[in-house]
């Protein structure tokens, strides 16, 4: 049976990513080696990550401005590794508030130094984005573009008159974006490009050695800069899927292509929920999110049986985070719109029988 993979991370990757990266495993382009078995100094790897650089580049359109590197230790890391980076000992960062990950960045930018929480959602668990106007004296704005957890997602870059940070861990390569909006961009590979254990960094030049902190050699962004995401053993299996699962986005159209794919998944679902009277969305209308879709029963008694026909239809990974209940659909690139379809389709039986 066909598998329907709403997994909210590690989330789905393109069935053809996963049979050339099992190869790759095995023989990589016939060298009789596995990649994860030989130098990452070898020209075999070197090439990997050359290519995985330029397709970030190429997909964001990114000027010589900007540096890409592959990092490790997740986005968690780079909530403490930013501001330990960008943030001077006599300013502050602004930080919006708008869901756990957030939360959390802001949690380890305290340790670093000072922070203004500009805007929060907090009050009412996160279900829309707050207002908020970014003080121009701040040393940068930092978001969370796509709520993961809470289910919404700015849908415009917010307009700052200070450098803009973003954690887009779950919404990056998802759609066309105004790459040279920001001053500094991290994902963790797992929702929406790659495995986990690897983190893109994107980060524009004239944003570092700015704060005259004596940092640890890992975690100073110059260093990894300048040894070329290889200062120390880098995390080659997942830079090697990220790579993969990038030049697919590419051939199939970029940007521009998934854009129109995930929007057609975010509408088909969205309007089955809107038209159902057995489910809810938990968020406001305006800031739903395209990625990670949450809703509940409203009769929680009916959730077993709900359960067991998402499971006779193979719908995976539905279950929705603890702080929420209910379910999340998680609709990353990967996953196809019968997918989504197959959901849907599975709601509207399910309203038949119960509704
Ligand atoms: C999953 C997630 C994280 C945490 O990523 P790790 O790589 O596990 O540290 C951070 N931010 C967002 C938006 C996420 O979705």
């Amino acid at each position: 049976m066909k598998i329907h993979n709403f997994s909210a991370g590690p989330g789905i990757l393109p069935a053809e990513v996963l049979q050339e990266a099992a190869q790759g495993v095995l023989n990589y382009q016939d060298t009789g080696l596995s990649l994860i078995e030989m130098s990452h100094r070898g020209p075999e790897f070197v090439d990997v990550m050359d290519q995985a650089i330029a397709l970030v580049r190429d997909l964001l359109n990114l000027s010589n401005d900007y540096e890409v590197v592959f990092l490790q230790g997740g986005a968690s890391l780079q909530f403490y590794m930013a501001p330990l980076n960008l943030l001077s000992s006599e300013g502050y960062a602004a930080y919006l508030d708008t869901g756990t990950w957030a939360a959390n960045a802001i949690k380890e930018a305290k340790r670093v130094g000072r922070v203004e929480v500009i805007g929060s959602s907090k009050d009412k668990n996160y279900a829309y984005l707050p207002e908020f106007s970014v003080p121009s004296d701040a040393d940068y704005l930092h978001y969370t573009s796509n709520n993961t957890i809470f289910g919404t997602q700015f849908q415009n870059i917010p307009d700052s008159p200070v450098p803009l940070v973003c954690d887009m861990s779950s919404d990056i390569f998802s759609k066309p974006i105004d790459a040279s909006r920001f001053s500094m961009i991290y994902a963790g590979a797992q929702k929406n490009m790659g495995p986990a254990g690897t983190t893109l960094v994107i980060v524009k030049k004239d944003m570092l050695g700015k704060t005259g902190r004596n940092l640890p050699t890992m975690l100073d962004y110059q260093i990894h800069i300048e040894k070329e995401s290889m200062f120390n053993t880098p995390p080659v299996f997942p830079i090697f899927v990220s790579m993969l699962t990038l030049k697919w986005l590419k051939n199939k159209g970029g940007l521009t292509w998934i854009g129109e794919v995930n929007r057609q998944k975010s509408d088909c679902f969205y309007s089955a929920l809107d038209s159902s009277s057995l489910f809810t969305g938990t968020v406001e209308k305006s800031v739903r999110s395209w990625m990670n879709a949450t809703f509940l029963l409203n009769d929680t008694r009916l959730e077993p049986t709900f359960e067991a026909l998402l499971e006779e239809r193979g719908i995976s990974g539905l279950k929705g985070h603890r702080s929420v209940g209910g379910y999340r659909a998680s609709m990353y690139n990967a996953l196809p719109l019968e997918s989504v379809q197959a959901l849907v389709n599975a709601m509207r039986d399910f309203e038949q029988q119960h509704g």
